[in-house]
């Protein structure tokens, strides 16, 4: 459609599908699987990805990690399970405790204040509890409470608080994705040392224990416990380039597509662009594509990367904008104004990842995708069909 020329993510959901059954696959049957959809789905959407897993009963839920973020996903229909991963803020308690999304609990005053809320709730005859999933740090230092005699009594206390039910435990990998799997060993032998100690000095089994992630999932089987986490490999993505390849089979879900706006040829001596970074050495043909840095589309990428065209690699000449670029389709004689432009994904014989365009424009693969702007419509294909288009780009 015109209306989706300049820009438009494609997100497959049939992809999205088939990553989460090769991850399932890949756990024992007795373990759960979430799906983690936090920064609206890596960038790709999370109530249209959230709809699309809710149909696979052997699915437990979602996490995300904001409060804002758990209610798009129950306005949006969806009924299942979240978890929020981080902090949570008390100004948002009374609705997750009504919206029965389950927090991560490490500070002592998380548990005062939303015993107190799942108390005054009663008094306006809503009886629901707050569950929590007590967030275990075993080596990311980033929350959690240590696996001491400190955190066993917080435990404790949690188990005793009135209007609190400890649905859950969880840990998070710091190196999973490396080679080297002994500080992720030593992780999951601090949490399960500690789940040990919880059970002789309470005597009491917290349901949910989880710690693996995508790169856990794959490579750390020891890990699978009740529940997994699985995050960028729902996308397609690969946590690191260290994680092998062979042992699940991923389909990268986005492609990127937009198209040529002008086409025209410049003289030898005539600068591109910004700055002036690049300048012709002979005659050559160039290309506008209107996408740049305000789409997501890293500037970083100036100069060094390609998009395709015809099936063919264009590169990208000079700065790139914030709403255009140009590529060099000297090569590419039969590229004409009205060409479709792949930024992101297959074009024939050829195919760019977002992993590639991270490591040529310095950008993390996560964060590629999380950074793939708001203006950019997002179209999802399911059954090879488009499903569904964003309501922004009918904003006109
Ligand atoms: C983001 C996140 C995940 C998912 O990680 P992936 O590497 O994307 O699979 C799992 N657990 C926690 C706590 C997270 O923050």
């Amino acid at each position: 459609m015109e209306r989706y020329q300049r820009v438009y993510a494609q997100i497959d959901l049939d992809a999205v599908k088939s990553n989460m059954e090769h991850m399932k696959a890949n756990i024992g049957a007795a373990t759960k699987i979430m799906g983690v959809i936090k920064t609206d789905g890596y960038g790709h959407g999370a109530v249209p990805i959230a709809r699309e897993l809710e149909k696979l009963d052997y699915l437990y839920g979602f996490a995300v990690a904001t409060a804002e973020e758990a209610c798009s996903l129950r306005n949006g229909g969806i009924s299942r399970p979240i978890l929020i991963l981080g902090y949570t803020f008390p100004y948002s308690y009374e609705k997750m405790i009504q919206e029965e999304v389950s927090l991560a609990l490490f500070r002592r005053d998380t548990l005062e204040t939303l015993s107190r809320t799942v108390k005054s709730l009663g008094q306006k005859g809503i009886d629901k509890k707050a569950k929590v999933h007590i967030k275990v740090d075993t080596g990311m230092s980033r929350i959690g409470i240590k696996p001491d005699q400190e955190g066993l009594s917080f435990v404790a206390d949690a188990f005793k608080t009135p209007g609190i039910e400890v649905e859950g435990i969880f840990t998070h990998f710091a190196r999973a994705d490396e080679t080297d799997k002994t500080p992720a060993k030593q992780q999951i032998a601090l949490f399960c040392r500690f789940i040990d100690q919880i059970r002789e000095k309470t005597g009491r089994e917290i349901p949910i224990k989880h710690c693996s992630n995508s790169a856990g999932i794959v490579e750390l089987p020891q890990a699978n416990m009740d529940l997994v986490r699985a995050g960028i490999t729902l996308y397609g993505l690969w946590p690191s380039p260290q994680v092998k390849r062979d042992i699940v089979t991923l389909t990268p879900v986005m492609s990127l597509y937009s198209t040529i706006v002008y086409v025209k040829e410049i003289e030898a001596g005539v600068s591109v662009s910004y700055g002036g970074t690049f300048t012709a050495p002979e005659r050559m043909r160039i290309a506008t594509v209107p996408v740049g840095y305000g789409d997501g589309y890293p500037r970083g990428l100036s100069g060094k990367g390609f998009v395709l065209v015809h099936g063919k690699k264009a590169p990208i000449l000079g700065r790139v904008c914030m709403d255009q670029f140009m590529i060099d389709v000297t090569e590419i004689p039969e590229a004409v104004e009205g060409d479709r432009v792949t930024l992101i994904g297959r074009d024939g014989q050829k195919q760019i990842t977002m992993e590639q365009l991270g490591e040529l424009s310095g950008r993390f693969n996560y964060e590629f995708a999380c950074c793939i702007g708001k203006r950019v419509p997002r179209i999802y294909i399911k059954d090879g069909k488009i499903l569904d288009t964003d309501e922004q780009s009918q904003d006109f």
